[in-house]
């Protein structure tokens, strides 16, 4: 089960890293040296505290880890896939409650959380199912020998997650670790630590040794780093910005140990003029400002055939001029970002935007009064080479730069650092099919943007990362090859 830690120095009311959040309004105190405030971006208003974790808690949670790694060496991949059906049914039951949390952590929609907790349920579901499918090979060597490869756990995985979608990019690492024998320590978000925590208990009562997921919140430059520079955990998962993914990586190399890296994007929509333009337009606002457009696949980069340009922006203004925003609990459209940092950085890019020449084609509007809330808002005339079209901005900000001919359309699309999401709308099947060989993306999407399931490997190219995550091909990433070769029989067999 999971995996709590002895608290090193429990002090009354403070939550240690590895044990369940004190809400503020339970009487949790107003902080202090070793405690991080966690806020609700719907009001600003603190909700809880927790423990700011360090290079000791994190070497802790690895001992732990390792213990409950050695005391599941025995257990086969049947009893892990119905240990993990099991967990998968524990967070389904308790599926409201973690959307609520979810919800007052990162200030996102209701029913966006209800939907990231059901698909946090599926992925545990999925990789339940996969974990008695997990074979090596037996390769034919000739008579009198025996060569064959079996795929083993890697032992503690650590999994450093971001901010936007807590749970899901937690479960989405972890569910498979877990199918393959493995243990977790993961490091939440220090903005988001709530149902990470919570899951860590859920872990605990669902037949899991202690020790199995372990939580240590903490700031990523304490309890992050320590976690990537930790020479006891076989592999890393980690999910952020590419600046912190360098120095995860740097870290890393020092163990040699393996890492997968989830990063940024831009990723760019490809509109053609043969398209059904209302449905393109319902989906571009949906890929530029669902979770307030804070998702590494944000659609936020609009290339549109010339001839249909005014039309489509035309559509798009009038349907993100019509979404609502609110508080998250209050199920709105869209929610604030996540923090007030957060907002400062994506209000000056809207600043850079229009210092730079670009027009912003969505009219001025009211705001809630609390909380960390910015508008949807397109920027048309904007040049390639502006910095609103190349850098992640992670907000609801799209930009929109017209094209002529495919050729134009790819070269816009393939100008950039990142290489995560491509959206491509078009009814000439054969034309969506050359564009998804030559674009440089990861994932492409033909006519319906965030596509996908839990089945399908999803991960980038260039700046947005190494690795996948989803999909059987995730199994590798927490398994190592063993070969074994036999001489049998007295012969010579290796000629
Ligand atoms: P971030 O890089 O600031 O933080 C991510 C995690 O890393 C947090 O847990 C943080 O505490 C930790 N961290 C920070 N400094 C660290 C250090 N020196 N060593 C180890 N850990 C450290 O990212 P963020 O702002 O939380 O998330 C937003 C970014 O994540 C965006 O760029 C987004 O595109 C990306 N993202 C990518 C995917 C994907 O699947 N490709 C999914 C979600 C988010």
């Amino acid at each position: 089960m999971t995996a709590t830690l002895p608290p090193s120095a429990p002090r009354p009311g403070v939550p240690h890293p590895s044990q369940p959040v004190r809400h503020a309004d339970a009487g949790c105190g107003t902080g202090g040296p070793g405690v991080l405030a966690v806020e609700d971006p719907s009001t600003g208003e603190t909700i809880a505290h927790v423990a700011r974790g360090g290079a000791a808690d994190v070497d802790r949670a690895v001992g732990a880890a390792r213990r409950a790694f050695e005391s599941t060496r025995s257990t086969t991949p049947a009893d892990r896939g119905r240990a993990l059906r099991s967990l998968a049914a524990a967070l389904d039951a308790d599926r409201e409650e973690f959307a609520r949390l979810e919800t007052r952590d990162t200030g996102k929609p209701l029913s966006l959380s209800r939907s990231e907790i059901a698909g946090c349920v599926g992925y545990l579901d999925y990789y339940a199912g996969a974990a008695d499918k997990v074979q090596g090979e037996t390769i034919p060597v000739g008579p009198g020998a025996l060569a064959y490869t079996v795929r083993e756990p890697v032992g503690v995985t650590a999994h450093i997650v971001p901010w936007n979608a807590p749970l899901s990019m937690l479960c989405r690492s972890v569910a498979p670790a877990l199918a393959t024998g493995n243990t977790a320590v993961v490091k939440p978000a220090e903005q988001t630590p709530l149902t990470a925590l919570r899951f860590a208990e859920l872990v605990e009562g669902s037949g899991w040794p202690t020790g199995s997921v372990t939580v240590v919140t903490g700031l990523g430059a304490e309890a992050g780093a320590a976690l990537a520079a930790h020479p006891g955990i076989g592999s890393l998962t980690f999910t952020g910005s590419v600046a912190t993914g360098r120095a995860v990586l740097r870290a890393a190399a020092e163990h040699v140990t393996p890492v997968v890296t989830e990063l940024g994007g831009k990723s760019p929509q490809m509109v053609f003029a043969d398209a059904d333009l209302d449905d393109v337009a319902r989906q571009i606002v949906v890929g530029f400002t669902a979770n307030t457009g804070q998702y590494c696949d944000a659609g936020s980069r609009l290339l549109v055939d010339r001839a249909v340009h005014d039309e489509l922006v035309e559509r798009i203004v009038a349907r993100a001029g019509a979404l609502t925003l609110g508080a998250g609990i209050d199920d709105p459209d869209l929610g604030p970002l996540v923090s007030a940092e957060h907002h400062r950085r994506v209000a000056r890019y809207v600043e850079i935007g229009r210092s730079e020449g670009a027009t912003v084609a969505t009219p001025a509007r009211d705001l809630p009064e609390r909380g960390y809330f910015l508008a949807p808002t397109v920027f048309t005339d904007v040049l390639p080479d502006m910095r609103i079209a190349r850098e992640e901005i992670f907000g609801p900000v799209l930009t929109v730069l017209p094209f002529d001919g495919e050729d134009e359309a790819v070269a816009l699309a393939n100008d950039t650092d990142y290489g995560l999401g491509a959206g491509i709308h078009t009814r000439d099947v054969d034309r969506a099919l050359r564009l998804a060989g030559r674009v440089d993306a990861g994932y492409v999407m033909i006519n319906e943007y965030f596509g996908g399931t839990t089945a399908v490997p999803f991960g980038g190219t260039k700046l947005s990362g190494t690795g996948r995550e989803r999909g059987l091909v995730a199994l590798d990433s927490y398994t190592t090859s063993k070969t074994v070769v036999a001489r049998i029989g007295g012969s010579q067999p290796w000629t």
